[in-house]
């Protein structure tokens, strides 16, 4: 297979992070510490997160760049000792030889701007952090990224059911996706394949919708219009972080929409990158709002793009035009 060293790190590098950020909400369910607003259990997990991945990944592939959400310059101020303890705490958790300058260094991994040459991973640590502050879900989303192209997407979706049919369930899945392979899960505890697929809904009326919780994230009154135009039988499930492309991935959605609240949002690729993969080789589609590619090739940001639409690919005209229609 190929990219067989890179997605065996990657993975490797998802479910330990996935793990570490599990132990801080086993710690907030425990509720012991979060008080409303306070953000900083969140922010103590992100950094370990994209520590742990950075510091992984830099092992193994030296010569491969990293575009990661975070970066460790609030860790070097004096004034967030406490942070900087808790983050250095928690990342030895997992990793327990890392010393404090690699932790911060594994952090900074991040910093890369990406562009259209060259090979390099892209990290959102915690994407969903709503999600993870109300114990709902959250992702650690993982994807390589060749010339300007996603190759290989990794999803950490700690929260997640294992079978969304049974939602109080067993918790926490992995999913695995490379160009051209397939789309495929595993449990967070065990090792083991399964194949992805996408549902084969094509009737309009039997699709189930699936959008951010965050109405900042998404214009949730014009995909209610679009769900109107379609005909759409149920209510949108409402989910944070990239556990939405999962969903649409496994067949328990059929449409993914993410609308523009404002014209001047560029998504980032830390948000889409692993999902766009995961998706995909599960026989499903991802555009933008006006139909075209995603562009990961632009840096940081998808510059070239507006909103998202993800389908089960059977959809997606029906999903477009229903868009174009309800935003013209
Ligand atoms: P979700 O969990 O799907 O609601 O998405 C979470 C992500 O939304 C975060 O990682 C942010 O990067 C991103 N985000 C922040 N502001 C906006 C916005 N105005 N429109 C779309 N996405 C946003
Ligand atoms: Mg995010």
């Amino acid at each position: 297979m190929a990219y067989e060293r890179e997605r065996a790190a990657a993975v490797d590098a998802v479910v330990k992070a996935s793990r570490l950020c599990r132990a801080v909400q086993d710690r907030l369910v425990a509720g012991s510490t979060l008080q409303k607003g306070d953000k900083s259990p969140v922010t103590v997990a992100d950094f370990g997160a994209q520590a742990v991945v950075g510091h992984l990944l830099s092992r193994e592939f030296p010569d491969i760049p990293m575009v990661g959400e975070e970066d460790a310059h609030a860790l070097r101020d004096p004034d967030n000792l406490l942070l900087r303890t808790k983050v250095m705490d928690l990342t030895r958790s997992v990793l327990p030889d890392m010393t404090d300058d690699e932790v911060i260094k594994a952090i900074d991994y991040g910093i890369y701007g990406g562009g259209p040459k060259g090979t390099h991973w892209c990290l959102d640590p915690i994407d969903g952090t709503k999600g993870f502050l109300r114990l709902e879900q959250y992702a650690v989303a993982l994807a390589l990224i060749e010339d300007g192209e996603v190759v290989m997407g990794v999803l950490g979706c700690p929260n997640l059911p294992h079978d969304a049919s049974k939602p109080d369930g067993d918790k926490g899945c992995i999913f695995v996706a490379v160009k051209g392979e397939g789309a495929w899960w595993r449990t967070l505890e065990h090792d083991g394949h399964e194949r992805l697929h996408v549902s084969d809904i094509a009737d309009p009326s039997r699709a189930r919708l699936t959008e951010s919780v965050e109405s900042g994230h998404t214009a949730q009154d014009e995909s209610a219009r679009v769900a109107e135009l379609l005909r759409l039988g149920g209510a949108p499930v409402r989910m944070d972080s990239q556990a939405k492309y999962a969903a649409v991935a496994r067949g328990d959605a059929d449409i993914y929409l993410r609308l523009p609240t404002r014209k001047d949002y560029v998504e980032k690729i830390w948000d889409h990158a692993a999902g766009y993969r995961v998706i995909t080789e599960a026989g499903g589609k991802v555009t933008d709002i006006n139909g075209r590619a995603l562009d990961f090739s632009l840096g940081r940001g998808l510059a070239n793009n507006s909103g998202v639409v993800a389908t089960n690919a059977a959809l997606h005209d029906h999903v477009l035009a229903a868009v174009r229609a309800v935003l013209r």
